[in-house]
């Protein structure tokens, strides 16, 4: 119903692994235009390769991250994603990205800052693997629909997901996707469209 009404979303956007990457990190409270501010700065500079990202200070990054809001605290994260990389897998996203699904999730959720959320949507949009992202508004939109509760788990949401439908990156790319644009365009928090939702057959029953 989402895909014949809202199309395929061609997420996540960004060129490359590391601006995906990036971009996941960056979008941490904050609305994505803001991202795309941020990420503007750093191709500018020709920066986004984990070699010269790695290369400029903390200080120079935080202030072209700055229209990412929180940009101290996103530009360390930043650089401890970046120690990591260089340190586990010799500063390659290639070799990263061959690691098992569940150590390099284990591993990724070990740096600091980098929380369930942005750690699939880097496995699963910069990766390909097969990690199903959960955010706030599968939450929203599941918990009004009665299929979760309200204050459910990251994990209990996600396991119910990997048990009800099929296990393929392509689908969680485009599933997770097209909750987003719902969330975004229907499923608000004041005033939800229900009205004119493709899912509020699913609501009424
Ligand atoms: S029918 Fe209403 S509550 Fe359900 S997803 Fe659509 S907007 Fe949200």
């Amino acid at each position: 119903m989402l895909y014949e009404r809202f199309g395929p979303r061609h997420w996540w956007p960004g060129d490359t692994r590391l601006e995906i990457i990036i971009g996941a990190i960056l979008t941490q409270n904050t609305a994505w235009a803001n991202v795309e501010k941020a990420i503007l700065n750093l191709k500018r500079q020709g920066l986004l390769k984990p070699k010269t990202l790695s290369e400029i200070s903390e200080k120079k990054l935080a202030r072209l991250i700055r229209p990412s809001g929180y940009y101290n605290v996103k530009a360390g994260r930043i650089k401890n994603f970046l120690r990591f990389l260089d340190e586990e897998y010799g500063g390659s996203i290639d070799r990263m990205f061959r690691a098992p699904l569940n150590r390099l999730r284990n591993e990724l959720l070990a740096v600091k800052g980098i929380g369930r959320e942005t750690a699939d949507s880097i496995l699963l949009y910069a990766g390909g693997k097969k990690a199903f992202v959960v955010d706030a508004y599968t939450k929203r939109i599941f918990s009004r629909h009665g299929f979760i509760k309200e204050g459910s788990d990251y994990g209990e949401i996600q396991a119910l997901f990997l048990k009800n439908i099929p296990n393929s990156a392509r689908l969680f790319n485009e599933y997770h996707a097209l909750i987003v644009e719902l969330g975004k365009n229907m499923c608000r928090v004041r005033k939800p469209l229900c009205a004119e939702c493709p899912l509020r057959r699913m609501k009424n029953g």
